[in-house]
């Protein structure tokens, strides 16, 4: 089900928590709001659409997929600046990712999984990550 976008910044400042089983429904939704904002959105994170759980949605070009509880496990010593924007803010700003991760999370089985990314992919995930934790660019 595609559901709307959240702006309100107080709300997206709060950490999320823990996705459980229960959640992959919501993972779900997310991915379909993502479907939704295919034109200027690449990723999203599930309390921009109004659940502070740690799920996150990515585009990885041809495909879709959701990341629960996502972590990232080890990154890249090289690091770059670049500017992002954010489908729940306006605007663009400077930030710094990193080239590399290696990401431990859920799937939609809820099975564990552990992948690396790079380039644009890795720099999406760092961003839904950090909305996860709270913090918007
Ligand atoms: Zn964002």
């Amino acid at each position: 089900m595609v559901r709307e976008i959240v702006k309100d910044v107080f709300f997206l400042q709060q950490k999320s928590v823990k996705a459980t089983k229960a959640d992959i429904a919501v993972a779900q939704d997310l991915l379909d709001t993502l479907a939704a904002h295919r034109e200027g959105c690449v990723g999203l994170a599930a309390n921009m659409i109004g659940e502070a759980k740690c799920i996150i949605a990515v585009n990885l070009g041809d495909r879709d997929v959701a990341l629960l509880n996502p972590e990232i496990v080890k990154h890249s010593a090289k690091s770059y600046k670049t500017t992002e924007g954010c489908l729940s803010l306006t605007g663009e700003r400077e930030t710094e990712r990193f080239e590399t991760i290696e990401v431990k999370y859920r799937d939609m089985n809820f099975a564990k999984q552990k992948a690396k990314f790079s380039g644009f992919t890795a720099q999406i995930i760092q961003h839904e990550i950090d909305h996860c934790q709270g913090i918007l660019i």
